[in-house]
């Protein structure tokens, strides 16, 4: 029923008057969200001092931390009503996956960029409460280049989300198509929003570590266990 395109449209239209106030501009979202995490990724990277061949670890480490938490997160609370998460599952599966399904996976105009990136105020609760904590944690246990070193990468990688999603909605026929490998990823977020697939297959928003790990992976060749 949602998949219908109309019943979509009146959703988006409720939503916008709704959920986004006309002094909201996309643009100006995508922009700041760019410019904060490319300011802690460049103070974290200019930090950095005498880097040993282990540090450097850090850097898959939290790259794959991530892909797991990303995965994790987003089969969890994101797609289950689980109490102090309220807010994420209402946010994901009862507006992101009304908003926008397999059929129709396209922005109308960049005031909707609301309804796929982070608001600016959770990303930077989510940068103190989970971020400062971390970095005192890593620069305790090991050294300050570790602690930096994660910073830097958890940031990226949160930007890389941030960017990857974003063009996933942006229109099939952009310039974007040209990017290497994107075409792939964004068929893989376009199955996850078939709304009979959603809460099964394909969790990772990047790349799809965790759902390969898992089992939940779907791609239009893969035939999956049961029912389409
Ligand atoms: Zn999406
Ligand atoms: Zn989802």
């Amino acid at each position: 029923m949602q998949d219908n395109l109309e019943s979509v449209k009146i959703f988006r239209q409720k939503y916008r008057e709704e959920k986004i106030s006309k002094h909201y501009y996309g643009w100006l979202h995508f922009t700041l969200t760019t410019i904060l995490s490319i300011a802690i990724i460049s103070i974290s990277f200019f930090r950095l001092r005498d880097v040993q061949s282990l540090e450097w670890l850090t850097i898959p480490l939290t790259f794959l931390y991530a892909n797991i938490a990303e995965y994790f997160g987003h089969i969890g609370p994101m797609h289950h009503l689980r109490k102090p998460f309220g807010l994420m599952y209402q946010r994901h599966t009862k507006e992101h996956h009304v908003f926008f399904t397999d059929k129709y996976m396209e922005f109308d105009s960049s005031k909707d960029f609301k309804a796929v990136l982070f608001p600016i105020v959770l990303v930077l609760f989510f940068f103190g409460l989970i971020g400062i904590p971390s970095w005192l944690l890593l620069y305790w246990l090991f050294s300050s280049n570790v602690a930096w070193l994660f910073s830097m990468t958890a940031v990226a990688y949160f930007l890389n989300y941030e960017w990857l999603h974003f063009a996933y909605h942006c229109s099939e026929e952009s310039w974007l198509r040209y990017i290497p490998g994107l075409k792939k990823l964004r068929q893989l977020h376009l199955h996850h929003h078939n709304q009979k697939l959603m809460s099964r297959y394909n969790f990772n928003i990047t790349y799809p570590i965790g759902d390969i790990l898992f089992g939940t992976y779907y791609k239009a060749s893969t035939k999956p266990t049961n029912q389409l």
